[in-house]
């Protein structure tokens, strides 16, 4: 029988995977020089919120009950989709990091001989990092059954997608100028885009 004592089991094994797979990545990069960086108080605090919604208030919850007034009824099926949702979350969370290697920071900065990584996930997506926080929130939404704390992942990170994106993009264009303009009409931003499968008349063989 699913309770939602196993449903937060769930949640927070999936946030302690989710730790460890970033760990050893983010030590390797750690490692290579900063040449540009736009961490301020503003991404500061961006990052605390979606901290606070993904960990701290799930936390809370599971450890007081609090907010109890918000509590609703677990749906078995939907807590399986939860899980399945965050299975996929984490795969892709794993991948955006393989494939960005040394080039990944926490915040808006740019390394030293930064490669602009269009390859692997990539490919198809901008920004998959930020579509596996989105994945991570909806399994959060799915599988705590309240409201509050069940949503507040969501906010979190819709409000650092919300106010990091353009800026970020931005940054991107002033240090690869035509190669990102380039790669912004080919991949999707947070929804994959499969353009480079289409056989145009120029790859054609036949
Ligand atoms: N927004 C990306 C990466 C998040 S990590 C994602 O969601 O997958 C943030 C850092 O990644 C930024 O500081 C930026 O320098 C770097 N970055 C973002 N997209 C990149 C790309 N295509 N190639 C290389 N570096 C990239």
């Amino acid at each position: 029988m699913i309770t939602s004592t196993i449903c937060e089991i769930a949640w927070f094994a999936g946030l302690v995977a989710w730790y460890l797979i970033r760990y050893p990545f983010e030590r390797r990069s750690n490692k290579v020089s900063v040449t540009r960086s736009l961490f301020g108080w503003r991404e500061s605090g961006l990052l605390a919120l979606a901290f606070v919604g993904l960990w701290v208030v799930p936390f809370i919850y599971a450890l007081t009950g609090f907010p109890s007034s918000l509590d609703h009824q677990l749906i078995p099926a939907v807590a399986v989709l939860g899980v399945t949702i965050l299975c996929g979350a984490l795969l892709l969370f794993f991948r955006s990091h393989a494939d960005l290697g040394r080039n990944w920071s926490i915040s808006l900065q740019i390394r030293d001989e930064h490669r602009l990584v269009t390859t692997g996930v990539y490919r198809a997506i901008r920004h998959p990092m930020y579509s596996s926080f989105f994945l991570l929130a909806i399994a959060q939404l799915m599988l705590l059954p309240n409201w509050f704390a069940g949503a507040a992942g969501l906010i979190g990170v819709g409000l650092l997608y919300a106010f990091r994106v353009r800026q970020e993009e931005r940054m991107m264009m002033e240090r690869f100028g035509a190669a990102y303009q380039d790669y912004m009409t080919h991949a999707g931003r947070l929804i994959p885009r499969f353009d480079f499968l289409r056989i145009t008349r120029s790859n054609c063989v036949f």
